[in-house]
């Protein structure tokens, strides 16, 4: 990714352990986030995203199935977009722990623009929500 000039990277998650989450994948998964500036429209990185996956050997089989690399965009700014090939923020996040973690860790104030509620606030209310569920 540094090698792209019109890439820079700002900050960068440390990498959380999860089980797999749909129940297609059998190995483990290893989660992190990544705060970057870029040139780049939101089409234009989710092209260089793919390439990237590529890069690492990926190869598009079962959706949530086993993978090597998996680049999502999660927030751009506070873009609401909703394309058939993009959606940002993305879809799911508010509901993955294993995207909240990550992400809190780096950017615990950074705006989800559709829910007008902070990541850290997020990830707050999921972890209660779980606690909830859990105690079932
Ligand atoms: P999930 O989106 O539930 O995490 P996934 O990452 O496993 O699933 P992929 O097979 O990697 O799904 O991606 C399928 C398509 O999702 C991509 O080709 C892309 O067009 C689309 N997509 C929509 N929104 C986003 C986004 N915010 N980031 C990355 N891809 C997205
Ligand atoms: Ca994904
Ligand atoms: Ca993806």
């Amino acid at each position: 990714m540094e090698q792209e000039e019109r890439i820079r990277v700002l900050q960068v998650s440390s990498l959380i352990k999860t089980t797999p989450y749909g129940g297609v994948a059998k190995e483990e998964f290893l989660n992190g986030a990544m705060e970057i500036e870029t040139l780049f429209t939101p089409e234009e990185l989710l092209d260089y995203l793919h390439i990237l996956e590529a890069a690492a050997g990926r190869e598009r089989k079962e959706h949530w199935g086993d993978r090597t690399l998996d680049l999502d965009i999660l927030l751009y700014e506070e873009l609401v977009q909703w394309t058939e090939r993009l959606t940002i923020p993305h879809m799911d996040m508010a509901n993955r722990t294993f995207v909240l973690k990550p992400l809190a860790e780096i950017a615990p104030y950074a705006m989800h623009p559709v829910y007008r509620q902070t990541v850290g606030m997020l990830l707050d209310e999921l972890e209660k929500r779980e606690g909830i569920q859990g105690k079932r």
